[in-house]
């Protein structure tokens, strides 16, 4: 390889002149401090051999000017300009009679250019050694034909040196890549620039690798390239953790579906496909029936085996036609690409209906469980992404409201009837926003003396156009969509403000009731934020009573187990609600030791000193007694129902007899008293 500055250095040494007729001239040389011919311009060729040490050349040269056909060399020695010797040797070329053509060389100067040289070559091997050891190296002409590939190329693909030679690097091509990826390398290094990428091989074994790649096209004297050099680095283990990290962004963990990110992006690619060309194409929403049932009566586990199954049953079912995700919870969706009309996603849809027909068989069970479909088309019931979600979720929701195990094709009518819902579920952050929501206290009284024990904090939405929503309504909601969360929150600091203005007007304090979610419950740090809240108002913690239901424990035992006791420890009471609906599981009473059970409504409605169920009654309030609970009784309406509950000794009453729910100001009048009088 000869570089520019070893070229240059060869001109630097060099000085060129004519003789003619016995007198040198057009001397021209770039020659160095050491030497110089400069002066000898237009000099006598005897003078200017004198002067270049070859003086005793003249005669024979002059013989050979005057023959007019040869050619002599002469070795000579100067004195150096600097000091030392120079060593010359003059090429003359004799073209004619009388006329010749010369060059000098120094050739001190070449030794040292050639050890120069070697000492470049040197380096350059260094660097193609250290290259060796750290990279993948070929080299390719310009055809692509492999000239050189280095023991690391050999040992990456599986390839001996003999099969890759030769040959280009079609035989590692993984088709990974598309031709237009290619075709723009190709153009990049043909035009003399560096490409710069990575590329997915293929070795001999079949496997798979990644690799860092740059090409230097290597060029020659006139700028073209002749010769690409491949630098590559074995990059697999980073793609494999890239791909991993996209795997776990972009799939479902539980069920390995294509999960709701995904789902949103291949729609959104969808919709921008159909936007180009005009296609059509369908999205289906379906939400099983009777899962939270199996999830609650067999435990999350046989519920996750069941989410696990229906996953494989719809991508069988679904097969090449589109995509099956899971967008949470039950939640599957899926995506039809190229559909001629909606009846095709109708099909698909009882298709689908049928397939839930036959049981689920997990461990031993024998498990059922429907589906109720949403469907929506494009471009009929939706021009983007966001519109045919929300359109197959509202018609997904009709037949959940309705008769279940069914679908529903979106149609316009529907958005109006089910504007209620849309609303609801698109109306939490302007509401929390804006004030919408407010909380209302309800007194739990002593039946024995009429005093005031505490109350229940429960929260109200006043909705710009809906008006009142009450809480049973929009709360399962807003746990579906995930903003039970923000609305949990406000709750807490609404209450504990609430608490801080009671005890700034002077009244002493009593503990008032939260009802949290659960969900709310389960999000990371809820006891560190909880703490925080209150601590900002400086409440006591006995002051608060935190109200849960049993599903939550049922759901996530542990989780909440260990959650509940860290809050008790706080000095937080915990109160477990609606007792006597659901399953009312006498385990989780031993499991767990909760400071309140509240009787569910449903157990006291219209109790009396003849009814049986007031023996019923009385035993629930004896064996909460027996746990050491306090025992409330909630929705006693009569002053009967009231009287027969003092009868049997429960603790506390809440309830419609002695006052609705009511605003926090309604409330320091009570306070005043601390105690209830009679009745509405
Ligand atoms: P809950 O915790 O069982 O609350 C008691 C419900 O019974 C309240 O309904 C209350 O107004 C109502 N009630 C009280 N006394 C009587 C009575 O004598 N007769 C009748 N028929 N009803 C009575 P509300 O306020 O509509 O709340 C419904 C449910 O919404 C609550 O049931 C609770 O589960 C939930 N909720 C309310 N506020 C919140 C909250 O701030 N956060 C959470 N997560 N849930 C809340
Ligand atoms: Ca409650
Ligand atoms: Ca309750």
């Amino acid at each position: 390889m000869e570089t520019e500055g070893m070229r240059e250095l060869y001109d630097r040494n060099r000085a060129t002149f004519v003789v003619e007729n016995g007198i040198v001239s057009c001397v021209h040389g770039d020659t160095t401090d050491r030497w110089s011919t400069e002066s000898l311009d237009g000099a006598s060729l005897l003078c200017f051999l004198e002067e270049m040490g070859g003086g005793g050349y003249y005669d024979e040269l002059i013989e050979l000017l005057r023959e007019g056909c040869s050619q002599k060399e002469i070795e000579t020695s100067i004195a150096s300009q600097e000091g030392g010797t120079v060593n010359l040797t003059i090429h003359v070329h004799v073209l004619s009679p009388g006329y010749a053509i010369g060059i000098i060389e120094d050739r001190t100067r070449k030794v040292e250019t050639e050890r120069e040289l070697a000492r470049t070559l040197k380096s350059l091997e260094d660097m193609k050694y250290a290259l060796d050891q750290s990279s993948i190296v070929a080299i390719t002409d310009r055809q692509g034909r492999i000239t050189y590939v280095n023991d690391k190329f050999c040992e990456m693909s599986g390839y001996d040196k003999a099969e890759l030679i030769g040959g280009t690097h079609r035989i590692i091509n993984s088709s990974y890549h598309s031709r237009e990826f290619f075709k723009k390398m190709w153009r990049t290094i043909g035009s003399g620039d560096v490409w710069k990428g990575e590329i997915r091989n293929r070795a001999r074994d079949g496997s798979y690798y990644w690799v860092d790649t740059t090409i230097v096209p290597l060029h020659n004297e006139e700028g073209k390239p002749v010769q690409y050099l491949a630098i590559r680095n074995d990059i697999t283990d980073k793609k494999r953790n890239e791909e991993k990290i996209r795997h776990m962004a972009y799939y479902d963990h539980l069920t390995g579906l294509p999960n709701r990110r995904m789902f949103d992006k291949q729609l959104k690619e969808a919709v921008q496909e159909a936007g180009r060309r005009p296609e059509r194409f369908g999205v289906m929403f379906i939400d099983l029936d009777g899962f939270k049932y199996v999830n609650d009566t067999l435990g999350h586990l046989i519920g996750d085996l069941l989410l696990i199954e229906v996953g494989k049953r719809l991508a069988t079912m679904v097969a090449q036609k589109g995509i099956v995700s899971r967008l949470g919870g039950d939640e599957f969706a899926v995506l039809i690409r190229e559909i001629e009309d909606p009846e095709q996603m109708k099909e698909l849809a009882d298709r689908i209906l049928k397939g839930f027909d036959s049981a689920f068989i997990i461990d031993d069970y024998e498990l059922h469980v429907t589906g109720s479909i949403g469907v929506t088309t494009y471009p009929e019931s939706g021009q983007d992404a966001d519109t045919m979600m929300r359109h197959a979720d509202l018609a997904m929701y009709r037949v959940k409201g309705a008769q279940k195990n069914q679908y529903h094709l979106f149609n316009v009518h529907m958005e109006e009837s089910t504007g209620r819902l849309f609303d609801i579920q698109n109306g939490f952050h302007k509401a929390l926003d804006t004030n919408q929501f407010h909380m209302v206290y309800q007194p739990r009284v002593n039946p024995d003396n009429l005093r005031i024990e505490g109350f229940e904090a429960l929260i109200r939405w006043d909705h710009p156009e809906h008006g009142d929503i009450p809480p049973g309504e929009f709360i399962p909601i807003a746990e579906e969509t995930g903003m039970i969360h923000a609305i949990g929150e406000w709750v807490l600091h609404e209450v504990s403000e609430q608490l801080w203005k009671w005890r700034r007007q002077g009244f002493s304090p009593l503990p008032v009731s939260v009802n949290l979610s659960p969900n709310q419950l389960l999000q990371s740090n809820f006891v560190t934020k909880v703490l925080s809240i209150f601590q900002g108002y400086n409440i006591p913690h006995e002051w608060v009573e935190l109200e849960i239901t049993e599903s939550m424990l049922i759901e996530n035992e542990a989780v909440v187990k260990s959650l509940l006791s860290r809050l008790q420890e706080e000095g937080f009471r915990i109160a477990l609600d609606d007792f006597g609906t659901g399953y009312s599981s006498l385990a989780y009473l031993r499991k767990f030791k909760f400071d309140v059970m509240k009787l569910d409504r449903s157990l006291i409605q219209g109790i009396s000193e003849e009814s049986n169920d007031k023996e019923i009654v009385e035993a629930v309030i004896s064996l909460g007694k027996s746990f050491g609970m306090t025992v409330v009784a909630e929705g006693v309406e009569e002053e009967e129902e009231m009287e027969v509950l003092r009868g049997i000794g429960v603790d506390e009453v809440q309830g419609y007899y002695f006052s609705h729910p009511v605003y926090a100001d309604q409330i320091n009048n009570m306070l005043l008293t601390k105690s209830m009088k009679t009745g509405r």
